[in-house]
């Protein structure tokens, strides 16, 4: 090894501070004076030490490569053991990050650029060197190798990067169109590596077309340069053929006129993040039960289908509303998963009817709403609104039960001046709550404007009720019960009336209902029965008999619903100081149905109280003669429609005279009620109804004319 210092003498440190850089050089050159020749000129660069191991043959150079690593080799081609390409080619498979340059003479030219194609950093025709092209070329190599050094680590952690990520990563070369998709990226659609070319149209096609629009619209903002970065959620096909929700990011990258030439990005997997969405969606806008769309994204389609119709009047539509009629008892006689089956099957049946693109969701309990798009006429909406309520008329079959139901329609037809969906929806409700509520009407009805003048004057009827209680303006009429053996008054029924400030005296029928719909006859009901109760104290002391008079109170089914109704009733009974066999409760069938068993135990307690109960207007309900099997009333009133049935026909008579007949075997008393004409009277007597109340003996009276009834106690009484 021959190694020349060039300057001798000087201490380390001085040597240090002239040559703040120290090269180790490997020669690896068989003629000594070529060898001589660059050790000189290299002692001849400045500022740069050399520090040469000089061998001369290819072996030797082997030989010290394996044990360290020279920051540059310059090598001869030609050497006693080697020679040609093939020098360079065991040194650079040895050494592949160490630069090498080639020695070489004119004649082997070509063979050294080849081995520059190869890896060698540089060639240098021995003789044209000279001391600066020689340091100059050796610094090229050196810092050329180290820059590629560099660039090779920095894509080695980048390529580790990307096979460890579990995100695919895409590399798009916008000039060739060419994407390099990393094995991940192919894999997550459940490709091999192989499978999948490097074409644009490899990822595009894969693409949903649904979310192709928006996933192109956000790539050409970015690359117009519009978004800081690429982002887009789309679904893309995998292998089997199903699509999986991906978010794919990216960044382009620009040349100097800011065009983009590169753009590169990642593809994740948020196919589970996409389910919980998906889920709480359905949760938010759909129905548990039945799966159909909720009120929330029935207003939304609406307003979509309001949008369309504003712009292509012949866009029409319209909102058919449906409820199911005297569902609850079916839900409180069967129960409410029955209710709840029920339900289902009502949802398929109709769901069966409806074309693509109508939307049928479920409101609430046994509501349902439909919107017909498309539609030609009226007439076709009035067919579909009898098909409707054919499909519920026939029977169901729920846990082995079969269930007859029917349901009421309301339709609503777009019109321009619906302006929400809320509006169309309410007048749909209308059209079905008048339908409901018309007696023997055809099931459905169509809105129509003077429905929403009549639901005006409701909703005005409502605010005056409410009124009309802080204000006092009920007064209670009587009307007497009579015994028709004896022909002596035996009580009174307390009928209300409301002093109406504009309308003068308003009978029940025309604000009872809203009352209860609307919960004001609980202050009211407990109003007639303060009144009530204080009318009789009154009475049993201006007028004591044996028995003593009674009074028969109507009590509506939201009253008795009230938590505390039984000892409330029995402190008001106690506090007007009465006997509570004195005080009548009417309850009518339909209420006791409609409000359940809860009820029926507060009458039972009620009863063992002392306290009477009458069952009023029976025959009009839907529980009928089977029912008083199962609660023991004491009194039965005969409705008016039926005492008014006789004498016309055979039948009237016999359905009379067999309540009668039934209550005497159930030892109740009986009323018939609703007389008004001798001949019913006479007829009611033959058949041994023990009373009967009516216009033929009086009407409902105010307190006054009462008062002089029972002074005189005369009643036409035959
Ligand atoms: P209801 O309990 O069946 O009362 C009998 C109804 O028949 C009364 O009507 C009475 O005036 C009427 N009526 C009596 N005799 C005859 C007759 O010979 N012919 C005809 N056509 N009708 C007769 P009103 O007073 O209009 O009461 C109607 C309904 O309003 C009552 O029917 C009852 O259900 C309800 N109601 C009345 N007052 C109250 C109350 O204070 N509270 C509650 N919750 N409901 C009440
Ligand atoms: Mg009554
Ligand atoms: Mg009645």
């Amino acid at each position: 090894m021959k190694d020349r210092d060039p300057d001798q003498g000087t201490s380390q440190e001085e040597r240090a501070h002239m040559f703040p850089e120290t090269i180790n050089l490997l020669m690896v050159e068989d003629t000594p004076a070529e060898a001589e020749l660059v050790q000189i000129m290299l002692s001849e660069v400045r500022r740069v030490r050399y520090n040469v191991t000089h061998v001369e043959r290819l072996s030797a150079g082997l030989d010290i490569l394996r044990r360290r690593t020279p920051d540059v080799v310059l090598l001869d081609f030609n050497l006693p053991d080697s020679s040609g390409l093939e020098t360079f080619r065991s040194v650079h498979s040895l050494a592949p990050h160490v630069p090498v340059i080639i020695l070489t003479n004119l004649k082997d030219e070509e063979m050294a650029i080849y081995a520059v194609r190869q890896g060698a950093q540089d060639y240098l025709v021995k003789r044209e060197v000279d001391s600066n092209l020689l340091s100059r070329a050796i610094r090229y190599a050196i810092e050329r190798c180290g820059s590629e050094r560099a660039l090779r680590e920095s894509e080695e952690r980048y390529a580790l990067a990307v096979n460890g990520a579990n995100d695919g990563i895409w590399d798009w070369n916008l000039q060739s169109n060419s994407v390099h998709f990393s094995a991940r990226w192919k894999s997550m659609q459940g490709y091999e590596p192989g499978e999948i070319g490097d074409d644009v149209n490899e990822w595009f096609d894969r693409i949903h077309p649904d979310d192709a629009p928006q996933f192109h619209a956000a790539l050409s903002a970015h690359l117009e340069g519009k978004t800081e970065h690429f982002e887009s959620e789309y679904r893309l096909r995998s292998k089997t053929g199903y699509y999986f929700w991906r978010l794919s990011r990216g960044l382009a990258v620009r040349d100097q006129g800011g065009r983009p030439y590169r753009m590169a990005g990642s593809l994740t997997d948020i196919s589970s993040r996409k389910a919980a969405e998906e889920q709480l969606q359905r949760e938010a806008l759909y129905d548990s039960l039945t799966g159909l769309p909720n009120r929330a994204l029935l207003i939304d389609r609406i307003n979509r289908a309001m949008e369309v119709a504003r712009r292509r009047p012949k866009a029409e539509f319209a909102v058919v509303y449906i409820d199911l009629d005297r569902f609850k008892i079916i839900n409180d006689s069967l129960g409410h998963s029955v209710g709840d089956d029920l339900l289902v099957q009502v949802s398929e049946r109709l769901g069966s009817l409806l074309r693509p693109g109508d939307t049928f969701a479920r409101l609430v309990s046994d509501e349902f709403v439909l919107v017909l798009g498309d539609i030609g006429g009226l007439t076709e909406v009035t067919d579909f609104a009898e098909q409707i309520l054919e499909s519920i008329r026939k029977p169901f079959e729920v846990s082995a039960h079969e269930i007859r139901i029917t349901a009421s329609v309301g339709v609503a037809m777009y019109t321009r001046k619906y302006e929400r969906a809320e509006e169309i929806i309410r007048d749909a409700d209308i059209a079905m709550y008048r339908s409901k509520t018309a007696e023997g009407g055809r099931g459905y009805e169509i809105f129509n404007s003077e429905m929403h003048q009549s639901v005006v004057a409701l909703l005005r009827l409502e605010t005056d009720l409410r009124r009309a209680v802080e204000r006092n303006e009920f007064v209670m009429y009587y009307q007497p019960i009579v015994i028709l053996e004896t022909g002596r008054i035996t009580g009174f029924e307390a009928l209300i009336r409301w002093q109406h400030p504009e309308r003068g005296l308003l009978a029940p029928q025309s604000f009872i209902t809203v009352a209860e719909e609307t919960g004001v006859i609980v202050p009211i009901g407990w109003w007639a029965l303060e009144q009530a109760c204080v009318q009789l104290r009154n009475w049993h002391r201006q007028f004591p008999m044996t028995p003593p008079l009674s009074v028969s109170v109507n009590i509506s089914g939201k009253v008795l619903n009230e938590r505390d109704v039984v000892p409330k009733i029995l402190a008001l009974i106690q506090r007007h100081g009465l006997t509570p066999q004195n005080l009548r409760l009417e309850i009518t069938e339909n209420m006791i149905m409609d409000s359940g068993e809860i009820s029926k135990g507060k009458l039972s307690e009620l009863q063992k109280a002392g306290v009477k109960l009458n069952i009023d207007d029976f025959g009009t309900g839907y529980s009928s003669l089977s029912y008083l099997q199962n609660f023991k009333y004491d009194s039965l009133k005969i409705d008016k429609s039926f005492v008014g049935n006789l004498g016309k026909d055979a039948n009237g008579l016999a359905i009379v005279q067999t309540i009668v007949g039934l209550a005497s075997l159930l030892n109740m008393n009986v009323i018939a009620e609703g007389v008004e004409t001798a001949d019913q009277l006479r007829t009611l007597r033959d058949i041994s109804c023990p009373q009967a109340q009516g216009f033929w003996f009086a009407e409902p009276m105010s307190i006054s004319h009462a008062d002089g009834l029972l002074a005189k106690q005369s009643l036409r009484v035959h």
